[in-house]
């Protein structure tokens, strides 16, 4: 058994966001069958439907266990108990580690981290409340390139060494080395292979080579255009210059990708600038016509 499931979508901040009033994020409040609402980002698998492991820990993640029964207690484990049996980390980045904060009730977790990911939470204050019993945490080295097996659910796990620095409010502890600060996935059981990049710089050959043995590729969706978020807030970055390629254009994620000859391909953590996020827009329907997808919360391996 392989089960891979979405249980949000949409990047950092959500759709719609709680401070924007763009016309996507007015649209979602006011007319969610044209923009349908999603969480943050969050990736689950699992390899017999009991255990679980989170794939980075998004800020939703409470809500996100509530709407899925897969990751509640039960009560026949007594009367404290999760189906979670570790997360692993990708980034430091806030939106993708604020979680595991929310799962620190003396819950005994595995998370599996780069060696720089791991000095970066622990070294902020709030990550001890994760320290404060014997075997609360456990932290399992990640290496860029080398395989590992999530527990004892049968899938591999093959880390893919992306560029990427840490986030801003850890700046000063970068240390270059490719893949320490950023990774990508491919997860692999009996047969199928999942390549897992929700941020992506640049689309290498390397990349393009590793998604050519996968049968299932979700990919960065987060902005159509390079300029798409200057437009709506002024002062913004360019998408390429905060690590993401975008969609469009001849350099642009859905032309790199397009002699690829995978069965299914997937966009997820989309902004909420992002007009494929529109189903009567003309972005969302050349993303579905050039063969994507673009998965919805709740989306799974064989939907
Ligand atoms: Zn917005």
């Amino acid at each position: 058994m392989f089960l891979f499931k979405m249980l949000g979508t949409a990047a950092g901040g959500g759709v719609p966001q709680w401070n924007c009033a763009c016309r996507l994020c007015e649209l979602s409040r006011t007319n969610p069958r044209a923009v349908p609402p999603r969480l943050q980002l969050q990736a689950i698998a699992s390899g017999d439907g009991q255990s679980w492991y989170l794939l980075n820990a998004s800020p939703d993640l409470r809500v996100q266990i509530e709407a899925n029964p897969e990751l509640q207690p039960g009560s026949r484990f007594g009367r404290r108990n999760t189906p979670i049996a570790g997360i692993v980390l990708t980034t430091a980045d806030l939106d993708q580690v604020l979680g595991v904060l929310l799962l620190r009730e003396f819950q005994p977790l595995t998370i599996y981290a780069t060696r720089l990911v791991r000095k970066t939470l622990e070294s902020n204050s709030f990550f001890r409340m994760l320290h404060r019993v014997p075997d609360q945490l456990t932290w399992v080295e990640i290496v860029p390139g080398q395989s590992f097996f999530l527990g004892d659910s049968g899938i591999t796990c093959t880390p893919i060494p992306l560029e990427g620095s840490l986030p801003f409010y850890a700046r000063e502890m970068n240390t270059g080395e490719k893949g320490q600060a950023s990774l990508g996935l491919v997860l692999e059981k009996e047969g199928r292979r999942i390549a897992y990049t929700p941020a992506l710089p640049e689309i290498t050959d390397e990349l393009r080579e590793i998604y050519r043995t996968c049968d299932t590729v979700l990919v960065d969706g987060t902005f159509w255009s390079d300029a798409e978020l200057s437009r709506t807030h002024s002062g913004t970055p360019l998408a390429r210059s905060i690590g993401h390629v975008p969609l469009s254009g001849d350099d642009g994620t859905i032309a790199l990708l397009k002699d690829i000859d995978f069965p299914r391909r997937v966009f997820v953590h989309i902004n909420n600038t992002n007009p494929i996020l529109d189903t009567g827009s003309a972005e969302y329907k050349a993303v579905l016509a050039a063969g994507w997808q673009i998965a919805h919360d709740g989306w799974q391996l064989d939907s």
